[in-house]
């Protein structure tokens, strides 16, 4: 008689599902939300203030200025260092589109460098020799030999909850005078080997509070952190376009305020972060076992992190063969992923005028072709993880 696997439960395994943390959390949250309704104050009342001060500690940084998003952070903090039309910004092409975008929009240019093939950051050895090779340094200036454009900052991404090279990297930007501005919209309290945490090693740190961030508010909110007082400053006058006293603008700045019935929602949710971060590593342990007990050999490569560092998993990123049929297999077991992100940045139609090809940073290339996004959030139970994997073991048998 032939062995048969006994039959595996159908199960529903959706990428994200808010509703579980909502639920546990709603007394509260309802209560902090009526708060501000009572108190009529909508604009940078006393609730923004708290979560400044909150997530600038969180961040060991000493000041925090509430935004209305991740992409306002990034935007902000180019404007507060005065990066405009002639420069450039250093930065990875495989990252949410925000961290480009930004750059382009204050009129300045992206300069892609490739990333690490295993932590899909910015390599630095890609960004030393973009400086060796491309650029010259003129009277005290980096300069882009190509362009003639002057190299103003470094715009690492800590992606997927992972801090990027950032000894390596803040090395490069001292050696060049170059300003840093860390893209920590996936990674807040995740530190590097010394523990280190992201946001506390450039000049400005940028979060995002997108609902799928570790720390997710009820739509869109996010928050600038930075040791330097005068920048700090710039970016809190940025944010009321630019006016200081009110009704009197040395600077021109824009509405970048973080709304203060999304910053109560997320004083509630402040405290638990530590604890939902440690689920997902937790769950990355889970998945990372069950995947080595499948014996998939190369078809799956899970993600590697350094034991000492912190890694918060804002996403479970593998490169496995075959991705696309794997996700479609995948839909239909009722495992729910997501590709991040399917054209690197340099490829995007928009940016056409950069003038780059196929081919240019293969590693970015290969991780948009390669990798694909598991469920990982801090409730998901085991038999759940368990099922993932059973679920991509069954498409490669
Ligand atoms: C989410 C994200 C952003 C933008 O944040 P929003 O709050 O959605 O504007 C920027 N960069 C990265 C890497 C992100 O993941």
């Amino acid at each position: 008689m032939a062995v048969t696997e006994p039959p595996r439960t159908r199960m529903r395994v959706p990428l994200l599902d808010l509703k579980p943390q909502y639920q546990a959390l709603r007394a509260e949250i309802q209560a902090a939300i009526e708060k501000v309704c009572a108190s009529q104050a909508f604009i940078l009342g006393p609730a923004v203030k708290e979560l400044e001060r909150r997530v600038a500690e969180y961040s060991r940084c000493g000041y925090g200025i509430g935004v209305s998003s991740g992409t306002d952070a990034l935007l902000v903090a180019l404007m507060a260092l005065e990066i405009g039309p002639g420069d450039e910004v250093i930065t990875s092409p495989y990252t949410f589109f925000a961290t480009a975008g930004t750059i382009a929009r204050v009129g300045a240019r992206p300069l892609f460098c490739d990333i690490d093939p295993v932590t899909y950051n910015l390599a630095p050895g890609a960004v030393r020799s973009l400086i060796a090779q491309h650029c010259e340094s003129l009277s005290g200036e980096l300069r882009n030999r190509r362009t003639g454009g002057r190299i103003k900052a470094l715009m690492p991404v800590h992606l997927y909850g992972q801090v990027a090279d950032m000894t390596a990297l803040m090395e490069v930007a001292r050696e060049h005078g170059l300003r840093v501005i860390e893209d920590a919209a996936q990674a807040i309290g995740a530190e590097d080997a010394e523990g280190r945490r992201a946001c506390s090693f450039g000049d400005v740190g940028c979060l995002s509070f997108f609902p799928t961030k570790n720390l997710g508010a009820f739509g869109d909110a996010g928050l600038c952190v930075t040791n330097d007082a005068a920048l700090a400053e710039r970016v809190e006058v940025l944010r009321v376009h630019g006016g200081k006293p009110k009704y009197y603008h040395a600077l021109i700045g824009g509405n970048f305020r973080l709304d203060e019935l999304q910053a109560a929602v997320l004083n509630v949710k402040l405290p638990h972060l530590d604890a939902w971060s440690a689920a997902r590593q937790r769950n990355a342990a889970l998945y990372d076992r069950g995947f080595a007990a499948a014996g998939l050999g190369e078809a799956v490569r899970t993600p590697r992190a350094d034991p000492r560092a912190r890694h918060i998993y804002n996403q479970y990123v593998v490169r496995v063969r075959d991705r696309d049929r794997l996700r479609q297999h995948l839909a239909e077991q009722g495992v729910g992923t997501e590709i991040y992100y399917p054209v690197p940045l340099h490829l995007q139609q928009c940016f056409a005028y950069l003038g780059h090809r196929a081919g240019d940073f293969p590693e970015a290339e290969r991780a948009a072709g390669e990798t694909l996004a598991l469920p990982i959030y801090p409730e998901l139970g085991e038999s759940e993880l368990q099922y993932v994997v059973d679920s991509v073991a069954g498409f490669y048998r």
